[in-house]
C-alpha cells in the first residue's frame, strides 16, 4: 500500500498505466503532444484532424477520460479502492461482478493489469 501514500506516486502510476510508451492524445492518437509548463499533468494537441487545431488546440488532463476526471473524491481515496480490486482479481471472480460489487464504474477496469483494452499490442 506505501506506493499508494502520495499522490505524486498515484499520478505517475495512473500515468504509466495509461501511456506506457509516452503521452498520445486520447482524442486522435497523435504522440507530438506538448506538456504544458503551466499545468501539471495537462497537455496539448495541435493534430490538424482536430476540429481545436484552428484555435487553440485540444488540451487533455492525466485523468481524461478514466473515472478520474469527473469525481470529487481525492484521488487517493480512489487508489485504495483500486487497490483493493486489483488485490482481489485473484479471487476468480468473474470481472462483471468484482465491480458491481464495489460499485465501480466501467472505466476503473483498464487501468486494471490483466484488463488489456489499453495495455499495448
Ligand atoms: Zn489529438
Amino acid at each position: 500500500m506505501s506506493f499508494f501514500r502520495t499522490k505524486l506516486a498515484c499520478k505517475q502510476y495512473l500515468l504509466s498505466r495509461r501511456w506506457p510508451k509516452g503521452v498520445t492524445c486520447p482524442r486522435c492518437g497523435n504522440d507530438k503532444v506538448w506538456e504544458l509548463k503551466s499545468r501539471p499533468w495537462h497537455w496539448l494537441c495541435k493534430s490538424p484532424k482536430l476540429p481545436e487545431a484552428s484555435t487553440s488546440g485540444y488540451r487533455f488532463s492525466l485523468y481524461v477520460g478514466t473515472i478520474f476526471e469527473n469525481t470529487n473524491y481525492p484521488l487517493l481515496i480512489w487508489f485504495k479502492v483500486l487497490y483493493f480490486m486489483l488485490t482481489t482479481r485473484r479471487a476468480s471472480v468473474p470481472c462483471n461482478s468484482t465491480h458491481d460489487r464495489v460499485g465501480l464504474p466501467d472505466r476503473l477496469v483498464y487501468l486494471a493489469p490483466s484488463a488489456g483494452r489499453h495495455g499495448g499490442p
